[in-house]
């Protein structure tokens, strides 16, 4: 029985979708207007990893991420970098699918654009104005929050005693300081859409209302993002969606913890500031993967390139099995022991720990303790039947591939060009052997090393020496 924290009701409680095995899940994607950075780059991982969870439970999970593509910021960085607002969205939206492929997130089943869904924007602020729960002056259409009895129930903050916080801004022409911006009258040059109320554009807050009421329904499952996001915006799309449509918005809603740098925020005032991209530049995806996973999501994580070392020094016992088992299959010997092994508990502890509100940190724990059971299996015993590899690498296929991401066992298909490499890999290895005799173990290891880096790990058995390539 799965069980999650639900940032509404502040208490763990059991998942029960709304329509199993379905499964709808929303998450607030990015504003299209830079690379993101590592902090949301946790967040992404994190959800990638309960989405896959979620599908190892065997349910079909509709994974919605939107994409906002017009705001402030990107019309700001339009007039920097000499482009069109369209054009700073579409080049960092293409960066941004680029970085996400890289850390082996799996693609949502739809990513849904603001620009793309004006009509259901517009048609959701209709509504809104209908019930009384917002007005327009003057071509900017704002929300009103006092007409929403249940205002901070996401947040636990009181309209009262924000109202005494937020008094000290400039009111604009708003009735309530609280009150918030659905659609935006355009300004001298900036793009816009045309709507009852004039020509302008959406608010942000508006933009995940409406997509997502229109991909997952009015009420879904799951609703996720980083803790920054609890308030103003996810209590905005509460708001925004219960007075539209007078039915409860999200029943399950999940936060990720801060990320900080060396344990301070980061910031890019400081120099502490890091883009995935910058990360991905010195670490494998698996690495950073396993590094956000040994931290519990609502917590938060400190960033450290020490801690990103040892991650990557981690997943070498991970890479080492997967060579022992490709190695063992590859001979394809018959024959061999069944050595007993306890496959089930393994599976049981690794489901429990995720069962419990997601402890990866615990389901980590549970593979590298079936890694040091597997490996001491196989140095006990003379020879092992194939079987027994194929299941020790499905395990770690579905729990540690398919679920966390943190190990790739997909095979690799044999190319025509690799015979040559193959016959050259060969020269090297031979080569390696004789400086090994001639005592020249510097040579030997520079061979090893080398090859490493391009890929290729080499595997010393009693009949020689084996190779094996990945990308
Ligand atoms: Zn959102």
């Amino acid at each position: 029985m799965l069980k999650l924290y639900n940032t509404l009701t502040k208490q763990v409680e059991e998942f029960v979708p709304l329509n199993p095995p379905n499964v709808g899940m929303y998450i607030c994607g990015p504003t299209v207007y830079d690379y993101f950075h590592i902090g949301n780059a946790r967040t992404f991982i994190m959800a990638d990893i309960i989405r896959r969870y979620l599908e190892y439970k065997g349910y079909n999970v509709k994974f919605v991420m939107n994409l906002t593509d017009i705001d402030d910021k990107i019309i700001k960085k339009s007039i920097e970098e000499k482009i069109s607002a369209s054009e700073v969205a579409g080049k960092y939206s293409e960066a941004f699918f680029e970085d996400i492929k890289r850390l082996r997130i799996k693609p949502a089943t739809i990513y849904p654009r603001a620009t793309e869904n004006i009509a259901e924007i517009l048609s959701m602020i209709k509504s809104l104005i209908e019930n009384g729960a917002a007005y327009n002056v003057d071509g900017n259409v704002f929300y009103n929050v006092g007409a929403f009895k249940q205002y901070g129930k996401l947040s636990g903050k009181k309209i009262d005693e924000l109202e005494v916080g937020a008094r000290v801004e400039v009111m604009e022409e708003k009735q309530n300081p609280l009150d918030f911006a659905l659609w935006k009258k355009s300004k001298e040059g900036e793009p816009f859409w045309k709507s009852v109320w004039g020509n302008g554009r959406p608010g942000w807050h508006i933009e995940c209302s409406a997509m997502s009421c229109k991909h997952l329904g009015e009420t879904f499952d799951i609703h996720a993002g980083g803790n920054d996001l609890i308030f103003p915006h996810h209590e905005n799309e509460i708001a925004q969606s219960e007075a539209a449509t007078k039915k409860p918005f999200v029943k399950y809603w999940l936060h990720f913890g801060f990320l900080n740098i060396n344990k301070e925020k980061m910031s890019k005032s400081l120099g502490n500031f890091f883009t995935a991209r910058e990360v991905l530049a010195k670490y494998s995806a698996e690495a950073i993967r396993l590094f956000f996973a040994q931290a519990h999501y609502r917590g938060p994580v400190d960033f450290t390139s020490e801690l990103l070392d040892s991650a990557e020094k981690g997943l070498e016992k991970l890479k080492n099995l997967r060579t022992t088992i490709d190695l063992a299959l590859s001979k394809n010997k018959p024959g061999g022991t069944n050595p007993e092994f306890d496959f089930k508990s393994f599976e049981d502890r690794f489901s429990e720990a995720m069962d419990e509100d997601f402890n990866t940190p615990q389901a980590i724990a549970v593979i590298f303790d079936f890694v040091k059971e597997a490996n001491r299996t196989i140095a006990e015993k003379e020879s092992i039947h194939n079987n027994f590899y194929i299941t020790v690498k499905n395990f770690l296929g579905k729990t540690a591939d398919d679920v966390l991401g943190i190990i790739s066992f997909e095979e690799k298909e044999v190319k025509q060009d690799s015979l040559l490499e193959n016959e050259l890999i060969k020269i090297l290895i031979d080569i390696r052997l004789k400086a090994k005799n001639e005592k020249n173990f510097q040579l030997a290891d520079d061979i090893r090393k080398k090859l490493e880096n391009l890929g290729i790990t080499l595997k010393d058995t009693k009949e020689g020496t084996d190779f094996f390539k990945r990308d």
